[in-house]
């Protein structure tokens, strides 16, 4: 008895531990439950804007394309299908989130969704789904009746945001798909939408809708990349040679000019690099060097330039063509990369010239992405003994007095003031002031993309000395370049321009 006493205490002791223990565990079942609805809900919702996420995208583009396509097949509707619509903050979004205070940022982005869902109409659909990105699916909304949308939609979203103080606008690009032509799936679609979004923001467009070419493009520009990879992973820097060269085109700089006579003092050249691609033949810069950039191949390219160039000046001393100075284009991120003093440092040593006739070329929106940095970085460059141009100057917003906190010693006036300063009294103000002030701050000037006598005749006149272009040469192979020279120097440093042009001051 006593026993089955003990027993029933027992036994009743276990199912009082039984219930305790049901009651945790019930307990818990409901925090974790309560933890996995806030787990869901943030994320299927921006917290900053408050709009549904990619999550949900994903699961109501699948519904979409399930219930058009089902429409379609029994032909129960002559359904124009959807619109899959992203639309991308442009950059000045990413420069007010890293430099002002996060709450402008998220203020931004939630102004920005409100504005969207302001414009939504019933079946319509907006997803937040990066920081800087909303995707919408617009039932119905195509041709003429997505363009008169895009067109409200852009207009709003354009009107800046106002803080104390100040304001700040913020532009959108934006491309679309449409279901069923562009795609069947919700990955096509996407995809296809965010190729078009890309090809916007390429081509500077408020808007582009997906067409097959801008897929091809897209592809192209893969292969081109793939086969940069495949160009420069494997060998060793000198081997780059094998497929890519440098062209030089001639950078003078004239004492006098008369009768279509120029009277050259110096004489230097700017490389340029080509790529001789086994299958595609030679492709531009312009092509290549953007990718290279956006896949770091860049850095590898660089080393071989500077390489090449210091070994070439080195090769020019000892065959009595001392005097010629040469340029090289960095691009931002060969400029701001960690190695780049190194490089210019061991090719120096390795083979022994002097870096002084050595000019770099940056870009002046390079140049004004980091200011502090790019000081420290041009001081060293110059302590080296390198010459720093500005390249494309007047392209981006900087005004020359801007440039005086930076150790330059040339600028050079981008090709866009140049071509049309025949005709365009803007262009001939704005170089003319450039010519003035360079000469008070002790800069060398040269203009680029001078074509014909009678503009480099304008320039003159000016005041311009310097002076690259087609009208003077085109950019030469090594030989051609030192031939160009010799012919200078043959002809006491006089080049006949091509019109017999009679300087008229
Ligand atoms: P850039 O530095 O502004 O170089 C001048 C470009 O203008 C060259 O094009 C040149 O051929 C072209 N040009 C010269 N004179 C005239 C003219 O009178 N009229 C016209 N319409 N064009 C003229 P290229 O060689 O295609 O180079 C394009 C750009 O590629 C260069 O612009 C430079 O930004 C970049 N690049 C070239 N080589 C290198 C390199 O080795 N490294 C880096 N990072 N970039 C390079
Ligand atoms: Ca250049
Ligand atoms: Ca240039």
């Amino acid at each position: 008895m006593i026993d089955t006493g003990h027993e029933n205490l027992h036994l009743q002791s276990e199912s009082g531990d039984l219930s305790s223990e049901n009651t945790k565990l019930r307990s818990e079942l409901a925090a974790a439950q309560q933890r996995l609805a806030q787990l869901e809900q943030k994320l299927s919702f921006q917290s900053q804007s408050g709009l549904p996420t990619h999550f949900r995208l994903d699961l109501e583009l699948e519904e979409f394309v399930e219930r058009f396509g089902r429409r379609q097949d029994d032909g129960s509707a002559n359904l124009p299908g959807f619109t899959v619509l992203i639309l991308q903050l442009g950059s000045t979004y990413g420069m007010v989130r890293k430099t002002l205070r996060a709450s402008i940022s998220e203020w931004i982005l939630y102004q920005t969704g409100c504005r969207i869902a302001a414009f939504l109409s019933g079946r319509d659909r907006v997803f937040h789904t990066r920081e800087d990105e909303f995707v919408l699916l617009l039932p119905g909304k195509k041709g003429s009746h997505l363009k008169e949308f895009l067109q409200k939609l852009h207009t709003s979203l354009a009107v800046p945001h106002g803080f104390t103080g100040f304001s700040v606008s913020v532009g959108v690009t934006s491309g679309a798909s449409y279901f069923p032509e562009h795609g069947l799936n919700r990955s096509d679609l996407l995809h296809h939408a965010d190729l078009a979004a890309g090809a916007a923001k390429d081509r500077h467009k408020p808007f582009v809708l997906f067409r097959q070419s801008i897929r091809e493009i897209a592809v192209e520009r893969m292969e081109l990349q793939n086969s940069i990879l495949k160009a420069i992973e494997a060998p060793a820097l000198h081997q780059l040679g094998e497929q890519f060269r440098l062209l030089y085109q001639p950078k003078l700089v004239v004492s006098s000019f008369d009768e279509g006579k120029l009277h050259i003092s110096k004489i230097g050249a700017e490389a340029l690099m080509r790529w001789n691609h086994p299958s595609k033949g030679l492709i531009s810069p312009a092509q290549f060097i953007p990718i290279a950039e956006e896949s770091g191949l860049i850095e590898p390219l660089g080393k071989w330039l500077v390489y090449t160039c210091a070994s070439l000046l080195e090769a020019w001393t000892t065959t009595g063509y001392g005097d010629i100075g040469l340029s090289v284009n960095l691009s931002p991120r060969q400029f701001r990369s960690s190695s780049i003093l190194q490089t210019f440092e061991s090719a120096l040593s390795s083979t022994g010239s002097g870096l002084n006739r050595l000019t770099v070329e940056l870009t002046e929106t390079s140049l004004f992405e980091d200011i502090e940095s790019t000081t420290r970085i041009l001081e060293r460059f110059a302590a080296l003994g390198l010459r720093i141009s500005v390249d494309d100057f007047g392209s981006g917003y900087s005004s020359l007095s801007h440039l005086h906190r930076f150790p330059l010693d040339e600028i050079k006036v981008d090709r866009l003031f140049v071509e049309h300063i025949r005709t365009n009294k803007h262009d001939r103000v704005i170089v003319g002031s450039l010519v003035h002030m360079a000469k008070d701050l002790g800069f060398d000037l040269i203009v680029e993309g001078v074509e014909d006598a009678e503009s480099l005749a304008i320039l003159y006149d000016m005041g311009c000395r310097g002076y690259q272009g087609f009208v003077l040469s085109e950019a030469l192979s090594e030989e051609e370049f030192l031939r160009f020279h010799d012919d200078i120097v043959a002809n006491d440093m006089v080049v006949q321009l091509p019109l017999a042009l009679t300087h008229q001051s």
